[in-house]
């Protein structure tokens, strides 16, 4: 088999989206996914394959770097069958039409910016609209479930497991023939952190030829979940007692849905008032919690017996615009969910407008904020914020918890990793060159396996 790798998350965290070709001429894609922050300009360059010819593409989750770039595919020619679990291709119909939604905005502001300097011509059209996303959801489709294997030709199968990252996630068991020989490859897609008990711990993998693993967190070690929660609650109960609200930038997938957890826990044991007021302020991080209540069987065996696993008396739904605006009337007593989660768009400005100058206010990062981001600025002590132009005073309590990642540590990557005991080669993807570097030697030393970073564009024979 030729695996021509990486047209996206080799040396990179995002944009994941990998090319196998095998023998008897199957062509199938792992993932497609979007080009994020400082490598956002890579979306816009050729995929490196004909989109056409692909047969299969296989996703291993739901988020932006995994399915992103699919409408793109589809206008280059794409006209394969995607397979997924029902919860991905879920959350893949959500992220899809809020990208194309946000792009198109984006797009707007910006034309309209640049007509009145008079160059509107250089500015870049959307990479797709909710048209395309529209014709993604049309194309043919194979759900699948965990422990299901998907034959693709004769001597092709693939088997999806559950990654335990988010819901509906999944590794791949890819078993082909070649030469009257039986081979065996995985695709790690990314892989959950056991400590947080929202999804089960990731599936064991089998024995296989190759692994590719992603490598996120390849360098370091989690912090405990139990300690990152206690922080958590305090700093959550300090506010509210100064008679203060408490902000919350918070990604839509997963990272809301731990949050409504930790809540709910609260709330069951009085550590939050009854006159205290939790919303969920976004309505990309309220479809996805539907999601999650929907396929609830798949979540860990805690949250799977719970009637309603995100539900709780303190908490309020903000779905339209009107209901986000009366949130500004409350004075006090009131933690609000919102978006984006690093804080370069979406509701949570709005409320940083409205209460980050008050000191009896507090902001609490629970997601990694990149580098350019205003989430970044806070984080490094930024005294000042400029938000729809105007200039707002940081005064808030700001707090960094670390330790809610929904990624593998190197500890749990490299207990996976020993599972597959026979792999003649172990490939990293997914992960900053620096990271991979780190992982590479921890992998060497502690499964003394041949390990390879791949690089963009590589092509692998296998
Ligand atoms: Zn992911």
């Amino acid at each position: 088999m030729t695996i021509e790798i990486s047209y996206g998350a080799a040396e990179v965290v995002t944009g994941s989206c990998h090319y196998l070709k095998f023998d008897d001429g199957t062509k199938a894609l792992v993932d497609c996914g979007m080009f994020q922050g400082l490598d956002e300009y890579k979306n816009y360059e050729p995929f490196g394959f004909d989109p056409k010819e692909i047969q299969y593409l296989l996703i291993t989750h739901g988020h932006l770097d995994h399915v992103g770039r699919i409408p793109l595919l589809y206008k280059q020619g794409f006209r394969g069958k995607i397979i997924a679990t029902q919860a991905t291709f879920d959350l893949m119909k959500i992220v899809l039409l809020d990208t194309a939604h946000l792009m198109e905005e984006d797009f707007e502001t910006a034309f309209r910016k640049a007509q009145r300097r008079g160059e509107e011509e250089r500015i870049k059209k959307p990479l797709y609209d909710k048209h395309d996303v529209k014709a993604v959801l049309r194309l043919p489709r194979r759900v699948v479930k965990y422990g299901q294997s998907i034959r693709l030709s004769p001597k092709v199968q693939v088997l999806y497991k559950d990654a335990g990252h988010i819901i509906g996630s999944a590794f791949l068991e890819i078993d082909y023939n070649e030469d009257g020989l039986h081979k065996r490859v995985i695709f790690s897609g990314d892989l959950g952190n056991r400590q947080i008990h929202l999804n089960p711990p990731p599936t064991d993998p089998a024995n296989a030829d190759y692994l590719f693993i992603e490598s996120t967190y390849g360098d370091r070690l989690h912090k405990r979940y139990e300690e990152s929660v206690k922080e958590f609650k305090n700093a959550v109960i300090e506010t509210l007692k100064r008679g203060g609200n408490v902000l919350i930038p918070s990604f839509a997938i997963e990272r809301t849905q731990q949050l409504l957890c930790i809540f709910k826990e609260m709330s069951k044991n009085d550590e939050l008032p009854p006159h205290a007021k939790v919303y969920l302020d976004s309505p990309m991080g309220i479809k996805a919690t539907r999601v999650y209540e929907k396929y609830k069987y798949l979540l860990s065996e805690y949250c799977k017996h719970q009637p309603y696993p995100f539900d709780f008396p303190q908490l309020h739904f903000a779905t339209t615009t009107n209901a986000s605006k009366r949130i500004n009337d409350q004075k006090s007593g009131n933690i609000i969910i919102a978006g984006s989660g690093m804080c370069n768009g979406g509701r949570i400005l709005h409320h940083f407008k409205h209460r980050i100058w008050d000191p009896k206010n507090s902001v609490i990062f629970v997601g990694y904020q990149a580098k350019g981001t205003l989430g970044r600025q806070i984080i490094e002590g930024a005294k000042y914020i400029d938000i729809y132009g105007e200039r707002i005073v940081v005064r808030a309590k700001i707090y960094t918890i670390n330790g809610f990642s929904a990624h593998a540590d190197q500890q749990e990557l490299l207990e996976w990793a020993g599972k597959v005991r026979d792999a003649r080669t172990i490939f990293l993807i997914h992960g900053e060159e620096e990271k991979q570097r780190v992982f590479k030697n921890a992998l060497k030393e502690r499964l003394h396996k041949r390990v390879h970073i791949v690089k963009q564009g590589e092509i692998i024979h296998l």
